[in-house]
């Protein structure tokens, strides 16, 4: 029989996302606001980041000072943040049975905030054929074991992606003491920036392998080799002893899920309105979960600005659902999914194709409500695109769903 308890804001998950809602939370006077997080730290993914691209461009900082900064943030504004703690399912429509250090215990809350983050797909999920031997990693996989617990990794590795966070494995590898053998990817090109695909060709001698699909990992009690497919249709066989399956990330909606949360199917997350509230009154959702995954300040920014919506909520506030967001094809999904008038929080999307000299459209009933060129020059699939939301004051709340094109 596990113990009940009751508090005001129950946060699961202490990465960027929870942190910041939580520390906004409790630095504006509600009661008890809790974070729960499964690992034996909190932080989240920047824990083990050990590279920088964490912080501003004014303060730069790598993934374990971000983290810290973000925990004592939250602590220092009264937030409980609690680790080695684990919400497993839910035990009414705001209260969830956990297990922790102290054992199983039900948590009810006013609200709940899920900030669960995403994780990568592995090796079976990507359906590659072979052996099962030791050395298949995923980047969060490898990134644990190097700076977290100083473990050795193997000599050669595959490190398989080429966008941002498959070059962030590939540093990894190195400083582990192996050498990355090459990087393969069946798309024609990386999908990072270009100085960063050219510097690691280069000056670091690691070749990008394009078009290139891994067929078979190779190897008893440890990998041997992966086997892989030109588009060509020529084969190889890459000698390794280890490989990283990089990126193709979904967000880790468990909780999201077996709560009946209505889910949105370009996100494969929980289905938010502008507020970033789910279907279900009083339980909201923020960073990776809902999108993954941008970077940690986009996930900041959703916490801080659901902490808001919640505040808003605890003080009576009604609730306004908004109509339906749509991300027209090449758009692949977009963040939140539904708008209401006055909204204000900027949306963010993908496309599935890379575009030139993209032009955002949107539109309701026909009636267009805005239209923005992107300051970049192109728009590339795994790359961030934003839409700003001051149109949203425009949408008709009893019109027909709102749908954002992009040419
Ligand atoms: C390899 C890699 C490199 C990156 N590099 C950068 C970078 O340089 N710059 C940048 O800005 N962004 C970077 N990012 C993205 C950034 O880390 C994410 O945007 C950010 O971590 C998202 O924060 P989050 O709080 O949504 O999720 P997360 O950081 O994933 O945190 C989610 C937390 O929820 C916990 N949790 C999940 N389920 C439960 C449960 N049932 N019970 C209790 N706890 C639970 C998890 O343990 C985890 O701690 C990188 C991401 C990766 C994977």
């Amino acid at each position: 029989m596990s113990a009940t308890r009751e508090v005001d804001v129950l946060v699961v998950g202490a990465g960027p996302a929870g942190l910041a809602a939580a520390a906004r939370l409790a630095a504006a006077g509600v009661g008890r606001v809790e974070v729960l997080d499964r690992e034996q730290e909190a932080g989240g993914v920047p824990r083990h980041c050990a590279h920088g691209g964490y912080g501003t461009l004014l303060h730069p900082l790598t993934g374990p000072a971000y983290a810290r900064l973000l925990i004592t943030a939250a602590e220092r504004a009264g937030a409980v943040v609690r680790t080695g703690v684990t919400a497993l399912d839910w035990a009414g429509p705001l209260a969830l049975h956990t297990v922790g250090p102290r054992g199983p215990e039900t948590i009810g809350a006013r609200a709940v905030v899920l900030a669960t983050g995403a994780r990568e797909r592995p090796r079976a999920a990507r359906l590659v054929p072979g052996t099962r031997p030791a050395g298949v990693y995923t980047t969060g996989e490898l990134q644990q074991a190097v700076h977290l617990y100083g473990q050795r990794i193997g000599s050669r590795a595959v490190v398989v992606g080429a966008e941002d966070v498959s070059y962030a494995a590939a540093d990894t590898v190195r400083t582990a003491g192996a050498a990355v053998v090459a990087m393969t990817t069946d798309l024609p090109r990386a999908r990072t920036a270009p100085a960063r695909a050219l510097d690691t060709r280069l000056r670091r001698g690691i070749p990008l392998l394009t078009g290139t699909t891994v067929t078979e990992l190779v190897g008893h009690g440890r990998l041997s080799g992966v086997r892989v497919r030109h588009h060509d249709g020529r084969t190889a066989t890459l000698p390794c002893d280890t490989v990283v399956f990089t990126g193709d990330f979904v967000p880790d909606h468990e909780l999201a899920r077996r709560g009946g949360l209505t889910l949105d199917a370009g996100t494969r997350g929980p289905a938010v309105d502008g507020s970033l509230h789910t279907s279900r009154p009083g339980v909201f959702a923020v960073g990776s979960v809902l999108h993954a995954v941008e970077s940690a300040a986009t996930a900041a920014r959703e916490g801080a600005h659901a902490a808001g919506a919640v505040l808003e909520r605890l003080a009576g506030a009604e609730r306004h659902e908004g109509v339906p967001l749509i991300a027209e094809p090449p758009l692949c999904r977009i963040v939140p999914n539904r708008v209401t008038p006055g909204d204000r929080l900027p949306y963010v999307l993908r496309t599935a194709t890379p575009l030139t000299r993209p032009v955002l459209r949107v539109t309701q009933n026909g009636r267009l409500l805005h239209r923005e060129r992107r300051w970049t020059p192109t728009a590339l699939p795994n790359r961030t695109l934003t839409l700003t939301a001051g149109w949203t004051g425009r949408v008709d709340p009893k019109g027909g769903p709102v749908r954002v094109t992009i040419s």
